[in-house]
């Protein structure tokens, strides 16, 4: 692929990453006169199956999701996506995901694989607004504190935005298996840029101080640690595999009578004890190495997305989806007198971040 048609696919994503359905992306690049694909390959003179026609800058949404949806942007190859069912029966069908290969790493990425993993993820949680037509950036990525179920976006085209609220899905569909958890739009976009300008504030200023404050939180394990579990897992291997020898040489023996049946019994069922002991240790400390490895990463790279927003003076829609996972809202406090009401921010890679001790011992 060319440079200038991956512009378009990096902006489709881009768009989509910012909150934006494939039909409001498909009218966006139909006023921007963008050549939708088969116009593009005529254009460059490439053989193309569809034709342009008289419409190349008519973008149809299902164009725009089809894009959304190819892993290949992100550099691999996916191979036996379509089949045949018959040798009469020509028409292509689609192979449902389990049964298609995919080889990581065959080309450039023009889409880094997290960030279509967090399309994947969005497009599923998007759900339509057909008969307003309006939609939240924060649409699918709130959920009641007390039910763990969706809160749901409401507004009304006569609404203006300042009324439109959060609900719970539970409450709207019977009142008495949950409170309504409700929320105006506007209140909580503003907390949520809070929580994520201190959290940007955090990292950027103190980097080290929120590292090892996150550290303690994943409960992660110092290097030390992880070299004992390394060398601990290297033992039970060695081990393992003298088990395999000793086994054939006790059957040899049993063979050839230098041993009784009784004795093999008895010798071979303690063998299979220390062999399954053995192997339950292995897979447990394998799933330990793997964790702290893998949280290790997902903080490094959460400082790592964290770093390129320091100079904004407002959250761009792109930072939200990149960075958060989901907000859950609690149920107003009203005990005081004032309406208080909570909320809680799942950030993507890392979780809960507790702000109140990252920022009581950073002015300790
Ligand atoms: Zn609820």
């Amino acid at each position: 692929m060319d440079e200038e048609a991956a512009q378009v696919v990096k902006r489709i994503f881009t768009l989509c990453m910012e909150g934006r359905g494939p039909s409001q992306i498909a009218t966006l690049l139909t006023e921007e006169r963008i050549l939708i694909p088969a116009a593009y390959h005529q254009k460059e003179g490439r053989n193309t199956p569809s034709q342009a026609g008289e419409k190349p800058y008519k973008w149809h949404q299902t164009t725009v999701a089809k894009i959304l949806e190819r892993k290949e942007y992100t550099g691999c190859t996916v191979n036996f996506k379509t089949y045949t069912n018959s040798i009469w029966d020509k028409k292509k069908r689609e192979s449902p995901a389990e049964n298609q290969t995919v080889f990581y790493g065959t080309h450039p990425a023009i889409i880094k694989v997290d960030v279509f993993d967090k399309v994947q993820e969005l497009r599923r949680q998007r759900h339509r607004h057909a008969k307003t037509g309006k939609t939240s950036l924060f649409s699918g990525l709130v959920y009641c504190a007390d039910c763990n179920q969706r809160l749901y976006y409401c507004t009304t085209r006569y609404f203006e935005k300042r009324q439109d609220f959060f609900v719970c899905s539970t409450h709207r569909a019977d009142k008495e298996k949950c409170s309504g958890h409700y929320i105006r739009a506007v209140v909580l976009e503003k907390m949520v840029w809070l929580h994520m300008a201190e959290v940007i504030f955090c990292v950027t200023h103190y980097e080290t101080h929120f590292r090892a404050v996150m550290e303690r939180e994943l409960r992660l394990a110092s290097e030390d640690a992880i070299k004992v579990c390394r060398k601990r897992l290297a033992q039970a291997e060695k081990r393992l595999a003298e088990l395999d020898r000793l086994f054939i040489r006790l059957y040899e023996d049993n063979v050839s009578s230098k041993i009784t049946d009784e004795r093999f019994t008895m010798m071979s069922s303690t063998y299979e004890d220390e062999q399954k002991q053995l192997k339950v240790d292995v897979q447990e400390l394998q799933q330990e190495i793997e964790v702290q490895e893998r949280q290790i990463e997902n903080l490094e790279q959460f400082i790592q997305r964290i770093s390129k927003y320091t100079d904004l003076q407002e959250l761009p829609p792109y930072a939200l989806r990149e960075l958060v996972k989901a907000i859950y809202v609690e149920a107003p406090d009203k005990s005081s007198g004032k309406r208080r009401q909570g909320i809680h921010i799942c950030y993507d890679l890392i979780g809960f971040i507790p702000l109140d001790t990252l920022t009581k011992e950073e002015t300790a």
